[in-house]
């Protein structure tokens, strides 16, 4: 897979697809679930991931995108980006398959036996234990 950096839509477009979602009364809906997203933190979704394009001499259009709600769509788990890494990954893996390329065999170095001590403390004392000593 070539990886050319990755387009962003224009701040143009942005406002273009923000108008899109928004409802009647102003209201900005996720284009995903339609959720009303106003006030929330809202991100632009590449409905092809970006990594997965080989053409990337068409520019974007604001059809390419969507206005999600990034809790309640984009970034929530098991939605969009979780899936669309999943897509990238295997089609790197294909790819690698393709080429013939494989994983590294060990060079066969020694396994250090697990540590057993903790190097430092698993979690800081709460902050009321602090408080009462
Ligand atoms: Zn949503």
């Amino acid at each position: 897979m070539r990886s050319l950096p990755r387009r962003e839509f224009t701040r143009a477009q942005k406002v273009a697809m923000l108008k899109r979602a928004m409802d009647d009364v102003g209201r900005i809906r996720c284009e995903g679930c339609g959720l009303n997203i106003t006030g929330k933190v809202i991100e632009f979704d590449h409905m092809i991931p970006e990594a997965l394009i080989l053409d990337k001499d068409r520019p974007l259009s604001i059809e390419d995108g969507r206005v999600l709600g990034r809790d309640c769509c984009h970034r929530a788990p098991g939605a969009k980006t979780a899936q669309d890494l999943a897509a990238i990954a295997e089609a790197k893996r294909r790819e690698a398959r393709h080429l013939g390329i494989r994983r590294l065999a060990s060079r066969g170095f020694v396994r250090p036996p697990p540590q057993r001590v903790a190097s430092r403390p698993l979690a800081k004392p709460a902050a009321w234990r602090r408080d009462d000593e």
